[in-house]
């Protein structure tokens, strides 16, 4: 057994009170390369004690100073993101050019957040009555509580600490344990570009830890990312504590491909979308909705495509690593075998490719899918793993019909020229986030990220203006100063004059 990741609570590496651990693999390799603490209660506490401490004195530090931090932080993460590439393709098993996508989209937020001065900003009524204005203040709301998935271990955090800090509040992150190394290494940067101890704390931990958190008086608010079960466990029992919540859950996302589409582009786009980063993306494309007659040329340049893929070690200039771990990928290609029993088409079988990597690795190949009856578990599931189904269908309607009638509504792309066929998709699509002709269509840094329906509990999504509005609370001020014409005796309700 190698090392033991600790805790970072109030500046400082903490090894906590807890014996529990939980082991931290390279999926590559097929070995762990550590163990993780698994936070008790009394942890959790000491985490949010610590936060609570160093809040009041960052809250109260001026936009200006908080900003040049956050520049700082912007400034070591850009210069070193190559070393946090390597963690994230040792412990996620993504390949290193993906890995660098997600710190990239990450450090958009950290540059998003870095204009706090002009987001804090209030607004201002004059002579509403009388001699009377009303303005409005966005204070911070304390200590906030982050729970992070397994899938992005630096992005999905970076969606919320940076602005949660720039906006003077204390951090308590309780990332993934599968791969929790980069949450240290991020908390030590933000140190290092000169965070204040205390105000960004990481514990690590499973279930024990998350309940804690959801459960601790001090904790404001809970930002969450994860499958949708759990998520929707958050947002009732956080909610239950009284407090705010933004509870982000799975996906199952489909791409409706139309007969004028321009088929290579789509035929790129699906292999790019389904397969990149293992299909472990809550934005992946699982489904490919074909309106025929298109479909069997569609699934033939997929299916070409998908022999160029090479899979293997993410340091190796692969296309597809590994996933997660074996448990995980046993149960995803578990599914391969479902797809042929309840009727599908295994185009393209990814079990017993051929890899650029040790034989113990997790792996499993791109798989693909054609005819997928929509009663099976292949089509019903979030499998989370590269596996792409096909459906055909006869007609535009029939399509949108099919993406509405899921659960979940993350994120859906259609692939057209006719700029009619997507406008009407856009507007009669029950999902939150939409490309077109864009397969990951996810928001940029400035605009907000979340889902609809079973993909995302509560009312505010991620980062952007909504990330802001999260993680402060407005105070709004009716002001007069005083002169001897408002006195008087008036039981009525304040009306103005
Ligand atoms: P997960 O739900 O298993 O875990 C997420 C977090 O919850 C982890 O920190 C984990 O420790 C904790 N957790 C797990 N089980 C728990 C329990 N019973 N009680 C309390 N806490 C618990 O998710 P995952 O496997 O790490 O990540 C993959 C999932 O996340 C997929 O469903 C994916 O779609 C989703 N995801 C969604 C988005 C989005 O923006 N909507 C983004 C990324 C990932």
């Amino acid at each position: 057994m190698g090392d033991i990741l600790n805790h970072w609570i109030g500046g400082a590496t903490v090894e906590g009170e807890s014996t529990r651990t939980s082991p931290v693999y390279n999926p590559a390799l097929g070995t762990v390369a550590k163990e993780v603490r698994l936070a008790t209660v009394g942890d959790i506490a000491t985490a949010v004690a610590a936060a609570k401490a160093a809040f009041p004195a960052w809250a109260e530090t001026s936009l200006a100073k908080r900003q040049a931090v956050i520049f700082n932080f912007r400034q070591l993460l850009n210069e070193r993101k190559e070393d946090l590439a390597r963690i994230l393709t040792a412990e996620h098993g993504k390949v290193l050019s993906d890995a660098l996508g997600e710190i990239a989209r990450g450090l958009e937020v950290v540059e998003f957040a870095s204009a706090i001065p002009h987001l804090m900003k209030g607004e201002y009524s004059e002579n509403v009555s009388t001699g009377v204005d009303v303005y409005t203040t966005r204070e911070p709301l304390g200590v906030v509580g982050i729970i992070s998935p397994f899938n992005f271990p630096a992005m999905v955090p970076l969606w919320f600490f940076p602005i949660a800090i720039a906006a003077g509040n204390a951090v308590v992150l309780k990332p993934s344990e599968k791969d929790p190394s980069a949450a240290n290494w991020m908390a030590e940067l933000f140190a290092e570009a000169g965070l204040p101890d205390g105000i960004f704390n990481v514990v690590h931990g499973d279930k024990v830890a998350v309940d804690a958190l959801i459960e601790h008086p001090d904790v404001a608010s809970i930002s969450f990312v994860g499958s949708t079960p759990i998520a929707r466990y958050i947002y009732e029992n956080a909610a239950k504590q009284g407090k705010r919540v933004q509870a982000l859950g799975g996906a199952k996302n489909h791409m409706l491909v139309l007969p004028d589409a321009d088929l290579d582009l789509a035929a790129d786009a699906a292999v790019n979308a389904g397969f990149g980063s293992a299909g472990e993306r809550c934005m992946a494309i699982s489904v490919l909705v074909a309106l025929e007659p298109i479909a069997d040329e569609l699934v033939a340049k997929i299916a070409e495509r998908m022999k160029g893929l090479k899979v293997g070690d993410g340091l190796r200039s692969c296309d597809m690593g590994p996933l997660i771990t074996r448990e995980h990928r046993d149960k995803v290609s578990g599914y391969i075998d479902l797809a042929a029993t309840d009727g599908a088409t295994v185009v393209v079988d990814g079990r017993g490719v051929g890899v650029d990597g040790e034989a113990d690795g997790f792996w499993l190949g791109p798989t693909l899918f054609d005819k997928v009856p929509v009663s099976s578990k292949v089509y019903v599931d979030e499998i989370f793993g590269p596996l792409l189904s096909v459906i055909r269908v006869q007609t535009f309607e029939e399509g949108i019909e099919l993406i509405n009638s899921g659960p979940y509504g993350n994120g859906t792309a259609i692939f057209t020229n006719d700029g009619g066929a997507a406008r009407k998709f856009q507007r009669e699509i029950q999902v939150g986030m939409i490309g077109v002709n864009v397969p990951i269509p996810v928001p940029v840094a400035y605009h907000s990220f979340g889902g609809w329906k079973h993909s995302m509990f509560g009312d505010t999504k991620a980062y952007g203006v909504d990330g802001v509005r999260f993680f402060t609370q407005e105070k709004a001020i009716t002001r007069r100063w005083l002169d001897p014409s408002h006195g008087g005796i008036n039981l009525g309700f304040p009306e103005n004059r």
